[in-house]
Order: structure tokens, then C-alpha cells, then sequence
């Protein structure tokens, strides 16, 4: 049973798809730009005269592991479901009371959610950007510095294969029966809204890498792409943040440091206000 919150969600997802997708035949805009840009376009039809106040862009935060799953154990023992909540509940305070922005987390205590969950809370709750904040290790101690993820195109292939499928493309357009003829053009709107997301978590990788890098290290070529599940959405954009690796003894050491973890909260929280208040949202 689908409850009428789910297909709110769903039916947003087929308007904005559509929108998109008309905006693009009329006005031959690039399928590179963002879901928002193409509403925007959209809207153009309809000028409202003067400014238009624009509603909180969400932003949801979710703190990686929890529960059962403690992530990453670094070589000083630090627990990596410790690290990320306690930066993604800084964010959310650095964020608190802002005009641009309304945080919510996926998770606020020591809990276990399944990843496909975290996806779904997402989703349901319309978020406009989601970021999943990690601290993991690698089999290289030296390795060390923050990275960023998005969904990698071959994961992105993947799972558009995979919601080709009767049952999964069903759950997509929340349970409305499709006719047949319908379901190839359904495809090709799945595909658009996906891309453009996916061309919008590009673009927002690059603007926080080039914001967090000027006063927090790096990894060596930060900006990655990974089949993460959780970076999954067709419909909201999302980026995966590792802050740092707990196998190298300096990040362990910075990520255990209360003050550090508020540095880089505030500073990750900072550069997604402005990108979320800027012209990539619309
Ligand atoms: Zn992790």
C-alpha cells in the first residue's frame, strides 16, 4: 500500500519530469541542465512580476553507520558512526535558523539504517540535496585528506538497467498503471531526470571541492565516482564526503579532536549554503 506521502513524492518526480522534458523539445535547452533549471524554464511561461520569495532549499545529512555497524575502527581505536554524527549534528546546527537552508538528518543517534532506507528518507522527505558524511580507511596508511564521491556512470547504468524492470519501474511512478505504449517514453523521462541529477551532483562535487579544499587538506584527486548505494536517488542530487581516513594516524588524530570535527562541519555546511542558495538551485 502506498501511503498518499510516497505518491506526493512520486507524482513530483513524474512533474518534474515532465516539465523537464517539455522545456527541452520547446526551447532545445542542454539535458545538461539541472532539474531546477529546466522548472525555471518552465515557469519563465508565467513571469510573476517582482521577487519571488523561494521556499528553504533541504538539505539532508546523513551521518554514515550507526547501530550494529560501526564503519571504520581507526588504529587508535576511533569509531567511525562516532565521527560522522557527531559532524553531521554540527552541520545541522551551522546550518539552523539560516533563511537559504533547512537541514535534516537521516539519522540523529546511534542507529542502524539500512542504506536503501537512508535513499528512501531522502526521497520522501523531497530533499533537495543529500550528503552522506564518512571517515573510512584504506589499505594505504599514507593516504589521507577529505574526497568526494558521486554515483559513478557505470553504477548510474547499472541501476537505469535495473529499473528498466516491470516491478521496479512500477514502484517508480508509484504504482500507477502505465499502459504499455507509455512505458518506453517513461523511460526515456526516467533517463532524463536521472542525468540531469547526476550532472547536477557533478557540479556540486566540484564547487565544495574547490570551496572545503582552500582550508581543509585534500586527498590526491579528490573528486571520485563510485556505485555507492546510497548515492543512488534518480532524483536528488547526493555526494558522498569521506572527511578523512581513519587508518592514517594524522586524520585519526584531526577527526578525534572536537574542535576539528566543528571546523569541518562548519566549513562543509558553510560552502553547501552557498552552493544550495546559488544559481546551480535555482
Ligand atoms: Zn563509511
Amino acid at each position: 500500500m502506498i501511503t498518499d506521502k510516497r505518491l506526493l513524492t512520486r507524482r513530483r518526480f513524474l512533474r518534474l519530469s515532465m516539465t523537464g522534458a517539455a522545456a527541452a523539445g520547446l526551447s532545445g535547452l542542454s539535458l545538461s541542465l539541472p532539474a531546477w533549471a529546466l522548472d525555471n524554464a518552465g515557469d519563465a511561461a508565467h513571469p510573476v512580476p517582482g521577487h519571488k520569495p523561494r521556499a528553504p532549499r533541504l538539505l539532508m545529512i546523513d551521518p554514515g553507520h550507526g547501530g550494529h555497524d560501526p564503519g571504520a575502527i581507526g588504529i587508535s581505536g576511533t569509531y567511525e558512526k562516532e565521527v560522522t554524527l557527531d559532524i553531521a549534528r554540527h552541520m545541522a546546527d551551522a546550518l539552523s535558523g539560516k533563511p537559504g537552508v533547512t537541514a535534516k538528518l537521516t539519522r540523529d543517534s546511534d542507529t542502524f539504517i539500512p542504506l536503501e532506507e537512508r535513499v528512501s528518507i531522502s526521497r520522501e522527505a523531497r530533499a533537495d540535496m543529500f550528503i552522506s558524511v564518512h571517515a573510512d580507511s584504506a589499505p594505504d596508511r599514507t593516504a589521507r585528506g577529505l574526497s568526494l564521491y558521486t554515483l559513478s556512470q557505470k553504477g548510474s547504468d547499472a541501476f537505469a538497467r535495473s529499473l528498466a524492470q516491470h516491478e521496479n519501474e512500477a514502484d517508480l511512478m508509484g504504482g500507477v498503471d502505465v499502459p504499455s505504449s507509455d512505458k518506453e517514453v517513461n523511460a526515456i523521462l526516467y533517463d532524463l531526470a536521472s542525468r540531469r541529477t547526476h550532472n547536477t551532483s557533478l557540479h556540486v562535487k566540484s564547487q565544495f571541492a574547490d570551496m572545503v579544499g582552500k582550508q581543509w587538506r585534500l586527498l590526491d584527486n579528490p573528486q571520485r565516482a563510485a556505485n555507492f548505494v546510497v548515492l543512488r536517488a534518480p532524483d536528488v542530487p547526493s555526494m558522498l564526503v569521506e572527511t578523512g581516513f581513519l587508518s592514517n594516524a594524522q586524520d585519526e588524530r584531526i577527526l578525534s579532536l572536537p574542535t576539528e570535527r566543528m571546523r569541518i562541519a562548519r566549513l562543509m555546511a558553510k560552502s553547501l549554503e552557498a552552493i544550495l542558495d546559488g544559481p546551480l538551485f535555482g
